[in-house]
């Protein structure tokens, strides 16, 4: 049911928000040169997965 706005205090609202949360999901440091990136893909930055370098020809 709607509530109006002044009767929720801002204690209140930021109570019930704080479990929404700014994350990038599934972000790891890279074992290899310790950037962050997704887990499950290749490093952007060095281009290896699992220890090995599977982005350069
Ligand atoms: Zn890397």
């Amino acid at each position: 049911m709607a509530v109006p706005f002044r009767k929720t205090s801002k204690t209140r609202k930021n109570k019930r928000r704080t479990h929404i949360k700014l994350r990038v999901p599934g972000m790891v440091e890279c074992p290899e040169c310790g950037e962050m990136k997704l887990s499950h893909r290749v490093c952007k930055a060095c281009g290896t997965y699992k220890g090995r370098d599977v982005a350069s020809k």
